[in-house]
């Protein structure tokens, strides 16, 4: 394995996660729900205005618990962009629905919101919008378009804590905070990181009994030790979706530190973006940034002229000790899925899978570092 100079992500110790870390073992509960689990999750309801949170596992869990909640099964239709990870589809796929993979924009890796409507039929039930690098997708058309037609919006906000989408009514509402049910990450690759972590935020009222007891195990333990029931069971599906309080202890480090680590990674982003601002257009393009989103700076990409660009500008940057990565590979035309879907070309996507690259982005890379990055690019 070549080891970088520069690697693509390092995971990072922002203040106290030692300390919270070693103060979970002292207080002698380490199993989920415990206090660190409940500050962080006030945490970001008090913040964001989310629903209820709840830390999962995963951002994957969190999906898991999402499709669970939203009682899709066979027969049933979700819509969602081909252009993201598998967990976004996997969490559909394992209750029986069906996915009906939506193309990319022409300018943005985020879903095509201006010809999502023409894939809603009867058998529709849910639309996932994935706010691809932290960035908004169009929330005022596919809350209309849910509205419309009585579906459930499901926000996979992996990347997109502490970013925001401005309607045109004028409001700032935080991702996550907008569909009915709002699926975050604390991947070590995501901007606040607990090595494997996740939450799931339920902004439909109605939801949030049942996501408690789907995270639960499918019990009503919670109600019990809250001491709202006198003995507790098995009343629903679940699994074991809550993470250990070492986990929560980690991740309250980070939230202590959010703005400094946001402020920081905006920094770098920026300087990414004035040192490249110069080149030739034509080999590559910058991200845009669409008029109602924010940018939480969760990651710098190129959108380069075609796949041997992009190859070249990889190897270039490996000879130098610096890894650039790409991803995804399309999940409609993926090894597991290819036979299920319905044939419709998806040509956005099929070309940010080749040409889109993404450079290096973490809390403990140096501006030096970012510059040099760029100058090899330019080259
Ligand atoms: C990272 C990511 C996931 C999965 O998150 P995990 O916490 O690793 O399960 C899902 N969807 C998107 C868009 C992601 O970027």
């Amino acid at each position: 394995m070549q080891t970088y100079v520069i690697p693509f992500n390092k995971p990072f110790i922002a203040g106290r996660e030692l300390e919270h870390i070693t103060e979970a073992v002292a207080a002698g509960k380490l199993s989920g729900n415990g206090a660190f689990t409940k500050r962080c999750q006030v945490w970001f309801e008090e913040r964001y205005g989310f629903g209820k949170c709840l830390l999962t596992t995963s951002c994957t869990d969190a999906l898991e618990m999402a499709a669970m909640l939203t009682g899709v099964g066979p027969g049933d239709e979700v819509i969602m962009p081909s252009y993201t990870f598998v967990s976004t589809a996997l969490a559909f796929v394992r209750q029986g629905a069906k996915i009906v993979f939506a193309d990319s924009g022409a300018r943005h890796p985020n879903l095509d919101a201006s010809r999502l409507e023409e894939l809603v039929t009867e058998r529709t039930k849910v639309i996932v919008p994935v706010h691809y690098a932290g960035c908004a997708c169009d929330m005022d058309a596919i809350m209309g378009i849910a509205d419309r037609h009585g579906l459930k919006v499901v926000e996979d906000a992996a990347q997109a804590v502490d970013s925001w989408h401005v309607g045109k009514d004028g409001k700032k509402r935080a991702l996550g905070s907008i569909g009915h049910l709002g699926c975050f990450s604390f991947h070590e690759t995501k901007n606040i990181i607990a090595g494997e972590g996740g939450m799931l935020a339920v902004n439909d009222p109605s939801l949030a009994r049942r996501a408690e007891i789907i995270w639960e195990k499918g019990t009503n333990r919670a109600e019990f030790f809250r001491g709202e029931v006198n003995k507790y069971g098995w009343v629903d599906i679940g699994s074991s979706f809550l993470p250990s309080e070492l986990t929560a202890a980690f991740l309250w480090g980070q939230l202590e530190h959010l703005d400094a680590i946001q402020a920081k990674r905006k920094r770098l982003w920026e300087l990414y973006r004035e040192e490249l601002s110069g080149a030739p257009r034509d080999d590559f393009a910058l991200p845009e940034i669409p008029p109602w989103a924010t940018n939480n700076a969760h990651c710098f990409y190129l959108v380069c002229r075609d796949l041997d660009t992009r190859t070249r500008l990889i190897a270039r940057l490996k000879a130098q000790g610096i890894l650039a990565v790409f991803h995804y590979l399309p999940l409609h035309s993926s090894p597991f899925f290819a036979d299920k879907h319905d044939g419709r070309a998806l040509p956005n996507c099929d070309r940010y899978a080749d040409t889109l690259v993404r450079l290096p982005l973490y809390y403990e890379l140096g501006e030096d570092d970012v510059r040099r990055i760029c100058r090899i690019v330019l080259e």
